[in-house]
C-alpha cells in the first residue's frame, strides 16, 4: 500500500462519491487488514444516514453480521455483498489487493436496501479504476506537495532530509536514503542523508553503499524487490542517488512497481530544486572559501611568528575541506608545539608530497592506502627563496578536483609558503641579533677577567640564561686523565662529580673535537650517566690545542635544542676556550715573572715586595739570609753544572722545610733568603737550624750553609725599611761566616 490508508482512501472516495447515483443515502467505510474501521464517510453529501442497526464505530471491527462480508473480502480477496432483510440493509465490501497479492484494506459501502435499485455487486466491480485514479491523484498530489516544499530549503542537507522523510512517509515501509554521486555517477559515501535512526557507521545504507562499491549507479530494483535505486540527475549531471531499502526485520512486504513509479516521479520532479540548492550552496561555499582565503592571507601575512603562521594554516584549512584530512609537512624538523609533520625525503618511491616538494608543483594522485582508494592533492609551500614544505589534502575516496579547486589549493600553499618564509627570515634576523648581542656581552665580560674561576663562573651563568635548559655544566679534563670532573653546574649537587671519558657524548667530543648535538627522537633517554636527558649538546674547550674541558647543556625534553642553539653553543665554546687560554697564559706569565728560573724559588724582587707588604700589614716577622759555604770550591772541584745542581738541592731542601705562607727566594748568586711573616725569632731560629741541618746531611756533593737571622716587631721597629731588615740579616750572616760557617747567627 502506497501512502497512508486514510489518505489514499480520501482520494479514492472523491471518485467513488462522484460515481454514486444522486440522492441515494449510504455510508462509505474503510477497514484495515484486520477489519478495523479506519474511516467512514456519508455517500450523500450533507444528508447523513444513520440507521440504528448499523455499527461502524471507528477503530473497531463492524459488529455482528455486518462483519461477515468484511471478513469474507479480506479472506478471499473477492468482492462480498450481503443483504439484511430484517434491517433492510445492504452491505458491499471491496478488497484492496496489493500487487504482491496481500489484501491490506477493504472499502465498504452500506446503504438502505430500498434505495438500491441497481446491482451493487457490479457497481463494486467498477470501483477498481476509480480507486486507481484515487491512487494516481494521491501520488500526483503527494509528489507536487513534496516538490513544493522543497523550494523553501536553502541547504542540500535540509532539502534531502525533508525529501527522504516525505518519500518514506508516502511509501510507508522501509527507509529512504540519499547518497551524493560523483560526476561519473559513483557513490560518495561521506555525503548522505537517511531516514534510518542509527549512527552513520551502523546504518544499512552505509552497508549498501559499501556493497555497491565504486561503479556508477543506474535505476535498479535489487535484492528481490527489497532495494530500489534511483539516481537524480539534472541536465545529465549526476546529483544524488535515492534509495528505498527495507530493513531485514521487515519481512511481510516488498517494494512494487507503484513504489518505483512514485520514486521515479519524485526523482524527476525534485531534480531541479536539488540542483538549485546544490548550486547555491556551492556558490556560498566558494564565497566562503574566498573569504577564508582572504582572512587567512591577511592573518598570516601580518604574522612574524613562524609558529603562528603554521597554526593558522593547520586550523583554518580543514574548515574549508570538512570531508578531507589536511596535513602540513615541513622540511625542517618541527618543534614539539607545531602541528606539522616532517617531510621524509628518504623514501624509495617518493610519496605524493615528497614528489610535489621535489618537482615544485601541485600533484593530484589516486593512491591505495590500507586497501582503500584515496585521492591525494599535494601542493608545495613555495617561497621566494625555496620550498618549505607541502600542504597535503587527502580525501577518503577517489575524487577528481576541478582545475578551479586545485588552483585554489595552490594559492593557499603559495600564500602559506611566502608567509612562512617571511616569518622565518624575521625570526632568523632576530635570532642573529640576539646571538650577536650575547656574543658581544660574553666577549666583553670574558675579556675583563684573566681569572680562571671567574671565567668558569661567568660561562656557566651565561649558558643557563641563554639555553634555558634543565641542566648545564662546565667539566674539566686533566691532561692525560680519562675522566671529566664537573667544575660548575646549574644544579650545585653535581659539582665535583666525575664522568669517565669513554661515555658516548665525551667520547665523540674527544674524537671529533667538535660541538655535539644529540637528540634521538622517540628512542628514549640518551645513554649518559651524569644526567638523564633526551636532548644534549656539548662543546669542547680547547686550550693550547688540547681539550681541557667541555661545556654541557642537557634537557629531558625531546628536540629541545635547535640548530641555532647548537651554533650558539659552538661560539660560546670558542670564546670560553679563548678566555681560558688567556687566563692560563696570564697566570703562567705572572708565575714566571716572580719565579727564579734555576731554583724555582721566588725572585729577589718578589721577596722584597712581600717583605714590604708584611712590614705594613703584620705585627712581626723574621728573615733568614743563607749563603752556601765555600761554594766556589764546589764549582772548581765538580764544575759549574754540579754547582747549579747543588744550588737546586739546597733550594728544594729550603722549600721542604718551610710552610706555604713563608717565602723562599733566590737573593742572588748562591745566596738564598726565607722570609717568615708573623713568625718570632725563636721559631725562625728553629727553622733556620732545621734547614742548616738538612743541607749538611742531605746535599751531594755535601755542602753546608751559613745563615743570618733578623727579626722585627712593629712595637719596637716602627717604620723599619726592607733594606734595613736585610742589612741586619746580612750583618748576622757575615758574623756566621766569620765564626766558622755552618751555623745560624741572630742579628
Ligand atoms: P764563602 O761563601 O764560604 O765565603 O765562600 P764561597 O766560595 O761561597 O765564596 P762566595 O760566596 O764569595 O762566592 C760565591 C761563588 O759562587 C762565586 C760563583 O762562582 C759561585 N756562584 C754564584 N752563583 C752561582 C750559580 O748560579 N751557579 C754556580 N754554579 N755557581 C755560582
Ligand atoms: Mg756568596
Ligand atoms: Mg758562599
Amino acid at each position: 500500500m502506497l501512502g497512508k490508508l486514510e489518505t489514499v482512501f480520501s482520494y479514492a472516495a472523491h471518485f467513488i462519491l462522484q460515481s454514486w447515483p444522486e440522492k441515494r443515502p449510504g455510508i462509505l467505510f474503510l477497514t484495515d487488514s484486520t477489519g478495523r474501521v479506519i474511516n467512514t464517510m456519508d455517500m450523500q453529501v450533507g444528508q447523513p444516514w444513520k440507521p440504528q442497526e448499523l455499527d461502524l464505530s471507528l477503530h473497531a471491527a463492524p459488529a455482528g453480521k455486518m462483519y461477515d462480508p468484511v471478513k469474507s473480502a479480506l479472506h478471499s480477496g473477492e468482492i462480498a455483498v450481503a443483504t439484511y432483510a430484517e434491517n433492510s440493509l445492504v452491505l458491499a465490501v471491496f478488497p484492496l489487493r496489493e500487487r504482491d497479492g496481500y489484501v491490506r484494506a477493504t472499502i465498504g459501502i452500506a446503504a438502505p436496501q430500498e434505495e438500491i435499485s441497481f446491482d451493487l455487486a457490479s457497481y463494486m466491480r467498477g470501483l477498481e479504476p476509480l480507486i486507481r485514479m484515487g491512487y494516481d491523484a494521491y501520488i500526483q498530489h503527494a509528489t507536487s506537495q513534496i516538490i513544493m516544499e522543497l523550494s523553501v530549503h536553502d541547504t542540500t542537507r535540509s532539502l534531502l532530509s525533508n525529501l527522504t522523510g516525505e518519500i518514506a512517509e508516502v511509501i510507508q515501509k522501509g527507509y529512504c536514503s540519499a547518497v551524493k554521486l560523483s560526476e561519473n555517477g559513483t557513490l560518495l559515501m561521506h555525503d548522505m542523508v537517511t531516514t534510518e535512526a542509527v549512527d552513520k557507521e551502523q546504518s544499512q545504507i552505509s552497508q549498501i553503499v559499501a556493497e555497491l562499491g565504486t561503479s556508477p549507479i543506474a535505476p535498479a530494483i535489487l535484492k528481490e524487490n527489497r532495494l530500489i535505486i534511483m539516481p537524480v540527475s539534472w541536465n545529465k549531471k549526476m546529483l544524488y542517488g535515492l534509495f528505498l531499502h527495507l530493513s531485514p526485520d521487515e519481512t511481510d512486504c516488498v517494494y512494487d512497481e507503484r513504489d518505483v513509479a512514485f520514486l521515479q516521479e519524485v526523482a524527476d520532479k525534485a531534480s531541479s530544486a536539488l540542483w538549485r540548492v546544490m548550486m547555491s550552496e556551492e556558490l556560498r561555499r566558494e564565497a566562503n572559501k574566498k573569504n577564508l582565503l582572504y582572512q587567512l592571507m591577511s592573518k598570516i601575512q601580518a604574522s612574524i611568528d613562524v609558529n603562528d603562521v603554521l597554526h593558522e594554516i593547520v586550523t583554518s584549512i580543514p574548515s574549508l575541506y570538512p570531508n578531507y584530512s589536511v596535513d602540513l609537512f615541513l622540511t625542517v624538523e618541527p618543534d614539539a608545539t607545531t602541528p606539522v609533520k616532517q617531510l621524509s625525503l628518504q623514501e624509495e618511491r617518493g610519496s605524493t608530497s615528497t614528489r610535489a616538494y621535489l618537482e615544485g608543483h601541485l600533484i593530484v594522485e589516486d593512491i591505495v592506502e590500507n586497501g582503500q582508494a584515496k585521492t591525494v592533492i599535494a601542493a608545495p609551500l613555495l617561497g621566494k627563496q625555496g620550498i618549505y614544505g607541502v600542504l597535503q589534502i587527502t580525501s577518503d575516496q577517489v575524487v577528481s578536483p576541478s582545475p578551479y579547486e586545485t588552483d585554489y589549493i595552490s594559492i593557499l600553499a603559495d600564500t602559506a609558503g611566502k608567509a612562512f618564509e617571511n616569518a622565518q627570515l624575521y625570526q632568523q634576523s632576530r635570532n642573529l641579533i640576539r646571538e650577536l648581542r650575547l656574543i658581544n656581552e660574553m666577549a666583553r665580560q670574558l675579556n675583563r677577567s684573566l681569572n680562571l674561576s671567574e671565567i668558569l663562573e661567568f660561562v656557566t651563568t651565561m649558558m643557563r640564561a641563554t639555553f634555558d635548559a634543565e641542566f648545564c655544566a662546565l667539566l674539566r679534563k686533566e691532561p692525560g686523565e680519562e675522566s671529566f670532573e664537573v667544575l660548575a653546574a646549574s644544579i650545585p649537587e653535581y659539582t665535583g662529580k666525575i664522568v669517565t671519558a669513554n661515555e658516548k657524548p665525551f667520547q665523540q667530543i674527544l674524537q671529533n673535537k667538535q660541538t655535539l648535538l644529540l637528540a634521538q627522537p622517540g628512542s628514549g633517554p640518551l645513554p649518559f650517566s651524569l644526567v638523564p636527558s633526551c636532548s644534549l649538546m656539548g662543546v669542547p674547550l680547547i686550550v693550547e690545542g688540547e681539550i681541557s674541558g667541555v661545556l654541557l647543556v642537557a634537557d629531558s625534553r625531546y628536540h629541545f635544542f635547535s640548530f641555532d642553539d647548537y651554533k650558539l653553543l659552538e661560539i660560546f665554546g670558542q670564546h670560553a676556550s679563548l678566555a681560558m687560554t688567556n687566563a692560563v697564559l696570564h697566570t703562567e706569565m705572572e708565575r714566571m715573572v716572580i719565579t727564579d728560573n734555576l731554583t724555582s724559588l721566588y725572585t729577589r724582587r718578589h721577596l722584597n715586595e712581600r717583605v714590604r707588604a708584611s712590614l705594613e700589614q703584620d705585627s712581626h716577622g723574621s728573615l733568614i739570609l743563607i749563603d752556601i759555604d765555600y761554594f766556589k770550591q764546589v764549582n772548581d772541584t765538580f764544575g759549574h753544572q754540579v754547582g747549579d745542581e747543588v744550588l737546586i738541592q739546597v733550594s728544594n731542601l729550603i722549600r721542604q722545610s718551610i710552610r706555604d705562607t713563608d717565602i723562599a727566594a733566590r737573593w742572588g748568586g748562591e745566596e738564598l733568603a726565607v722570609y717568615l711573616p708573623r713568625v718570632d725569632e725563636a721559631t725562625a731560629h728553629a727553622v733556620a737550624e732545621r734547614i742548616r741541618r738538612c743541607v749538611e746531611m742531605e746535599t751531594s756533593p755535601q755542602v753546608t750553609i751559613s745563615s743570618g737571622l733578623a727579626k722585627w716587631n712593629k712595637e719596637i721597629d716602627a717604620n723599619l725599611s726592607v733594606e734595613a731588615l736585610f742589612y741586619q740579616a746580612d750583618l748576622a750572616l757575615y758574623e756566621a761566616k766569620n765564626s766558622g760557617r755552618n751555623q745560624v747567627v741572630l742579628a
